[in-house]
């Protein structure tokens, strides 16, 4: 099972800022003192015309001069090197690699920075660049025979730009499970986003009260992820891996730990579909190395057991969802 990562990551990097390259840096580590065997791979670069599948050549003109330029602040909370833009491709070109070792090996993943799920057509934000997953969803339906894709976003964050880049679109269910956007960015993830015109009921969000712990989110996606999987009938799954629902993550307010993210391997493991899975978020080392070990060991398939109940806040939140769904799937 491949993990596809590279140290030139290191030079899209600000010290002061939380998406840094301490990140990967941690999980490598800590992947390596785990005792997991794992096959480690380099990426190769994204071409522009794998970027131009998911993006504006206008908006990504710009980020090139921009880098070259010596780069800076794209908006309050995204920054670029002057070697960004090349280290951008490479993490979609990640991302692309990671689909092709899924359909090869079972599974592949992409530990790559910047994080890509918050970069919609033709902008950048949220300390994303490039959509990287959305890359390796279009690369693998035009190039590698996948038609019907199913992406499962856990990062706390909604990731706006992968359902944006989608929206219209029956072929790709994206499913997000994040913070309820009131509280937290980008402030999108509702229910009621459920998709428009052929792509109406292929985007699925789940929005989870501020201190949700393991139970809530087991339970929930327990509820949701089989019949939407089964009625979808997906080729493939593609994971936006963000580690930054941890209860230490200093970004937000859920409380899953180690625990839930083992559990969101053996499930993925479980439904037996070829995955390919990128780093998204993930801002406490600590946790983030930790929780990145108990993802990937649940991958491997151990089998985890975890007891969980029907929680009633998040019963709530899954009655509507039922209710919204109810023309598109068989809740
Ligand atoms: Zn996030």
């Amino acid at each position: 099972m491949a993990i596809i990562h590279s140290s030139t990551y290191d030079l899209h990097n600000n010290e002061g800022h939380v998406e840094n390259k301490g990140r990967t840096g941690a999980i490598i580590d800590a992947l390596k003192s785990s005792g997991l065997q794992l096959k480690f791979m380099e990426p190769r670069m994204a071409g522009v015309h794998d970027i131009l599948m998911v993006h504006s050549s206008v908006h990504v003109e710009y980020l090139e001069v921009f880098s070259g330029r010596g780069g800076g602040w794209l908006d309050y909370d995204t920054y670029m090197t002057p070697e960004s833009f090349s280290v951008a491709r490479l993490a979609a070109g990640g991302a692309m690699v990671a689909a092709e070792e899924a359909l090869k090996s079972g599974w592949g993943y992409s530990v790559a920075r910047p994080p890509g799920h918050h970069a919609t057509y033709d902008r950048s934000m949220g300390f994303c660049i490039f959509n990287n997953i959305a890359i390796a969803i279009e690369h693998s339906r035009r190039n590698l025979g996948i038609s019907k894709a199913a992406v499962i976003d856990f990062d706390v964050h909604h990731g706006n730009g992968t359902s944006s880049i989608f929206y219209t679109d029956p072929e790709v269910m994206y499913i997000s499970v994040h913070q309820d956007p009131r509280t937290l960015f980008p402030g999108t993830g509702f229910i009621e986003e459920i998709g428009e015109s052929d792509g109406k009921g292929f985007n699925l969000n789940i929005p989870m009260p501020r201190g949700s712990g393991n139970n809530d989110y087991i339970w929930i996606l327990s509820e949701v992820l089989p019949q939407v999987l089964s009625e979808f009938r997906a080729d493939m799954l593609f994971v936006s891996a963000g580690f930054d629902a941890h209860r230490l993550d200093p970004l937000a307010d859920i409380m899953v730990d180690e625990e839930f993210f083992s559990w969101m391997g053996w499930f993925i493991h479980d439904t037996g579909l070829p995955c390919a899975a990128v780093l998204e978020g993930g801002y406490d080392l600590q946790a983030l190395g930790n929780s990145n070990v108990s993802f990937i060991e649940g991958l491997e398939g151990s089998s985890v057991k975890v007891e969980y109940e029907r929680s009633p806040a998040v019963a709530e939140i899954f009655n509507e969802i039922s209710d919204v769904f109810s023309p598109f799937f068989n809740f």
